[in-house]
């Protein structure tokens, strides 16, 4: 059985305060068990939320994959470990769009995220025309075997993968949960390709794109759907306990 996720993503929003403001007001009205309930902050704030947070847990958004060095404004995988996330969105599709993070630096970051115990939450999906010329398979094929190249972990639990179709991203049009469901059983087939259906079946796909408290159980409701990575939505303290509410045995 595996153990359902709720990630938010804040992406470039919420100031010290504004952050402060929702761990406090939220953080005790989420499940207790049932769900993973993450928030994936600007890595600016991650200390003081994870000072503040107790069924919270914290993620970053974005990570170098080099320990150290001559990388102005970057932030290294030890900085994140210090600061005690758990978690690190990887591979973003705004991250591969506006900063050219390719497959293969995508697979380097996810190595040296495991490499420091950090959870990747690796994130891949097709965009409209991609979607339209039926090629979401061959999208997600590519995307799913480069960023794992050479990758091993332990335990399949410490690697979380989204399916983000680009066309539901901030646009209010969520995929449907066939969609979203053939899109992460497609992805859980290609993880038993390469690790073997054992672990594959212990990895966790998430559904982004849109997501929000009015459609969020249909969703988490399909079999290989695992939970949410959710941008807008997450941003509110209400929808975002509403949202927490939707996993089964809550
Ligand atoms: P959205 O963003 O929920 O605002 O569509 C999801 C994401 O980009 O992770």
């Amino acid at each position: 059985m595996r153990r359902p996720i709720l990630a938010g993503n804040w992406k470039m929003n919420k100031t010290r305060d504004e952050a402060i403001h929702f761990v406090l007001g939220v953080d005790y009205k989420l499940p207790k068990n049932g769900v993973d309930c993450i928030i994936c902050a600007p890595a600016i704030i991650l200390r003081d939320i994870v000072k503040r947070a107790d069924i919270l847990q914290v993620g970053a958004q974005n990570m170098n994959e080099n320990d150290k060095g001559a990388y102005t404004g970057e932030i290294s995988p030890i900085m994140l470990k210090d600061t005690g996330v758990k978690y690190v969105i990887i591979g973003h599709s705004e991250r591969r769009q506006y900063y050219n993070e390719t497959d293969s630096i995508v697979n380097a970051k996810i190595k040296k995220a495991l490499e420091y115990d950090l959870k990747p939450i690796v994130c891949v999906g097709e965009d409209l025309s991609e979607r339209e010329s039926k090629l979401t398979n061959n999208v997600l094929e590519r995307q799913i075997t480069k960023a794992f190249e050479g990758v091993e972990f332990d335990d399949p639990e410490n690697v979380v993968v989204a399916y983000e179709p680009i066309w539901a991203i901030g646009t209010g049009k969520t995929a449907s949960s066939e969609q979203a469901e053939a899109a992460c059983k497609y992805i859980r087939e290609k993880l038993a390709g390469l690790y073997g259906k054992d672990v594959a079946d212990r990895v966790r796909i998430l559904y982004g794109g849109s997501m929000k408290p009015d459609n969020v159980a249909e969703l988490v409701a399909q079999p290989d759907v695992d939970g949410g990575l959710v941008g807008g939505a997450s941003l509110n303290e209400e929808s975002f306990i509403a949202m927490s509410k939707a996993f089964k045995g809550e």
